[in-house]
């Protein structure tokens, strides 16, 4: 194995968003240098980094002097174009890999991937013409859900599907809004729950883990995470095992979200990887002895993984751009919760339905940090003691 890489070096992260800051966050408190490559000016990552590189993915001249400053290249964005990724890697390490990051940035390949190695999907078949449907209706069953295969994120680009007659609407409404391109049918899974099990593994193929964590979405959205998930034994540990095996298949080197639908007979689903933090695993930050981000610093460096353990029960609510509505939240009421910390990620316009920022509190009980992380959120909106 090569030598680690060690504070001092620049790291070089790919996209600008709230991931990379916080993973420039720990990389400068452990004395590392942040470049940060994204088409925005005045980025979340580029405010904490030392250089923020403003170009094209596809601008390949810049990608390659973007490269040759710094010792390796971490992502925070799946969807950089594979060109990129394969001129980066002429001059500096990519972690995780250009073949991890083809892999996920299209649900067809995961999903294929995922079923071709035994993990349990839920049924699926590819869409690429209206022809396809009568077909995938059939393999796949109703309710189903009618996703795009690439560049989709946070349940854009996704329709329920309840009757045959409703499947070329959808398709036709997907390619209406995101263009051509592949899609896939899903079988819709009626669950209990959905869980995330965060793997960082390194390049010695040793691995540590943190979850299963609970997640509620709201409008496709993650809204809140429950760390740890109130779940039996049992099932956390097959969670954590299937994590395991799934990083181990992918040969991933960095942090892999694995997550997972928990049905109501307890079996379990997987959804979606993401070859990064996530957000399900921000509650690390406070929570834990060693975050997602300084695991993605770690594996990318090549260091030891650092001790997963989580110290207190916590829970995440994330903060969309639909509470700046009535103007600029109170934030002085949310900080009066005991052990709630905030988190703003430097966005200056707040868009409904954006991630702007996340509200982690700790308890001495999961169900005391939920309400605590809630109570906190609802607090934002009250003014001068009225409810707004
Ligand atoms: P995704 O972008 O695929 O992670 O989907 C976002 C959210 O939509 C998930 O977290 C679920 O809440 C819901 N969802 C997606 N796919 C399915 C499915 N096949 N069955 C039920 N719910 C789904």
């Amino acid at each position: 194995m090569s030598a680690p890489i060690l504070p001092g070096a620049t790291i070089g992260i790919l996209g600008s968003g709230q991931l990379g800051r916080m993973l420039a966050l720990v990389a400068r408190r452990m004395g590392y240098r942040v470049a940060t490559y994204s088409p925005d000016r005045d980025s979340p990552t580029g405010q904490v980094a030392d250089r923020e590189v403003v170009a094209d993915y596809d601008d390949l001249d810049a990608v390659r002097a973007f490269a040759r400053h710094v010792e390796v290249v971490t992502f925070e964005f799946e969807n950089v174009p594979s060109t990129t990724v394969e001129a980066i890697a002429a001059h500096a390490p990519v972690r995780p890999s250009a073949a991890v990051l083809h892999m996920a940035q299209h649900r067809l390949r995961e999903k294929t991937f995922l079923a071709r190695h035994g993990f349990p999907v839920a049924p699926f078949a590819p869409v690429r013409e209206p022809a396809d449907l009568t077909p995938a209706l059939a393999a796949v069953g109703l309710p189903a859900v009618l996703k795009t295969a690439g560049f989709g994120y946070d349940g854009k680009g996704q329709f329920r599907v309840h009757t045959p007659a409703e499947a070329p609407l959808a398709l036709a409404t997907l390619r209406d809004t995101l263009g051509t391109g592949e899609a896939i049918l899903e079988a819709f899974v009626d669950f209990a729950a959905e869980l995330s099990v965060i793997v960082a593994r390194a390049a010695t193929g040793a691995t540590v883990l943190y979850g299963p964590v609970e997640n509620r979405h709201e409008r496709h959205i993650l809204d809140t995470t429950r760390a740890p998930a109130t779940v039996r034994p049992t099932v956390a540990a097959a969670a954590r095992e299937l994590a395991t095996d799934i990083a181990r298949a992918l040969d991933v080197v960095g942090v892999l979200c694995v997550e997972l639908f928990l049905t109501r007979d307890e079996r379990l689903v997987v959804n979606e990887l993401a070859p990064r933090p996530h957000n399900s695993g921000h509650y690390t930050i406070e929570a834990c002895l060693t975050s997602q981000f300084e695991q993605q610093l770690r594996t990318a460096c090549g260091l030891p993984l650092g001790d997963p353990t989580q110290l207190r029960p916590a829970a995440m609510a994330n903060l969309l751009g639909d509470l700046w509505q009535e103007g600029e939240p109170n934030w002085a009421a949310a900080l009066a919760v005991p052990e709630v910390k905030l988190h703003l990620y430097g966005k200056t316009e707040a868009r409904p339905g954006r991630k702007m920022g996340h509200l982690t509190a700790l308890a001495d009980t999961v169900e005391e940090a939920a309400t605590r992380v809630l109570g906190a959120r609802a607090a934002l909106t009250v003014r001068h003691g009225r409810p707004g």
